[in-house]
């Protein structure tokens, strides 16, 4: 039996576990499919407090998982696939473990969406299409790329990929960035980016090794078809949180996020189950929100678990 058991290495996850180690709770992390969550994939982090020059997300994440590691945090690597909250314990299953715990703290944070449309699925990963510039962004050298969002993420890929390719076509379905100001500035400065706004995906296209060639848009205002020749397409449209193995034991928004109670950010219906990160925050989605929210699930459990004693 455990005292808790936390779903997820991302800042979330890890700076609950930083806090529920050092309170001697000797907390289990089970580590989902990318373990340090979604900042292993990002470039520069310019904004998480402490780091004046920006650190490398990858770097960072190693640094948060020292951390927990120090205090005794045991990380075991597991999927887990369904939970029962309905006794005394709380029941998480793999397929091929049960998992015990007295409290349960879910930051499993979330996925990448995808455009849904045709030739997305097949040229994914090795073909073409991608979800992440920092990972392949340099099989990309000097050739022509596009990237699909009007966010923050978006903006962060094309800079980046500004690196090594030849030229960045920013695709966004309106003419005007969502993206905070700072990024929508540099990105609409950088001379090797250009943006074609008010246009929606409808298809990307192969050559005849079934590898991507051209992505094919439409003018949303005009209805007028482009076809934007590029060797990769990078896919930046934001998140689906990864809930899905709650199966109905918590309340879920429409989007699929946990619903936390009213009084609280990181308290849901179930006593001795918390939630932390972006699986919970549609809102505010950073990591320094992320490490707040866990280092609060991480009071709360302490605090929950004294009470019962
Ligand atoms: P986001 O802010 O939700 O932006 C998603 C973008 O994708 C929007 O521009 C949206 O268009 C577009 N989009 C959504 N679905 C689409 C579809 N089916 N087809 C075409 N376009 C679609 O997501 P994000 O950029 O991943 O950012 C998430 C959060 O992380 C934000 O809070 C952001 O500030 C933060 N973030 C911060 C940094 C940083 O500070 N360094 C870096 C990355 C992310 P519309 O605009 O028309 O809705």
């Amino acid at each position: 039996m455990e005292n808790v058991i936390i779903l997820g290495t991302g800042c979330a996850g890890l700076t609950a576990a930083i806090y529920t180690a050092r309170a001697n709770l000797k907390p289990l992390i089970i580590e989902g499919s990318q373990p340090g969550g979604q900042l292993t994939t990002t470039s520069e982090v310019e904004n998480f407090p402490g780091f004046p020059e920006g650190i490398d997300g990858f770097m960072l994440m190693q640094q948060v998982r020292d951390q927990a590691k120090r205090f005794g945090t045991r990380f075991t690597n597991d999927i887990i696939e369904s939970v029962d909250f309905s006794g005394e314990f709380k029941i998480l299953n793999s397929s091929n473990a049960t998992y015990k715990a007295r409290t349960v703290i879910i930051a499993t944070g979330a996925s990448p969406r995808l455009l849904g449309v045709p030739g997305e699925q097949e040229m994914f990963g090795g073909k073409g299409v991608t979800t992440c510039a920092t990972c392949d962004g340099a099989f990309y050298r000097d050739m022509d790329v596009v990237v699909v969002g009007g966010g923050d993420s978006a903006c962060e890929e094309a800079l980046f990929l500004t690196r090594f390719c030849s030229k960045v076509t920013l695709i966004h379905r309106r003419d005007e960035l969502r993206a905070s100001k700072i990024m929508a500035e540099r990105t609409i400065a950088h001379e090797k980016i250009e943006i074609l706004w008010d246009n929606g995906v409808e298809e990307v296209l192969a050559d005849a090794d079934g590898r991507c060639r051209a992505i094919r848009t439409k003018n949303l205002k005009t209805g007028q078809p482009e076809e934007t020749p590029c060797k990769g397409v990078f896919i930046a449209i934001g998140h689906i949180p990864n809930t899905g193995f709650l199966d109905g034991q918590l309340p879920l928004d429409d989007l699929g996020y946990i619903v936390p109670e009213t009084d609280s950010m990181v308290r849901t219906k179930i006593p001795g189950v918390y939630t932390a990160g972006d699986c919970a925050d549609h809102v505010y989605r950073q990591a320094i929100t992320a490490a707040g929210m866990g280092c609060q699930s991480a009071i709360e459990v302490e605090r929950w678990l004294a009470e019962q004693e």
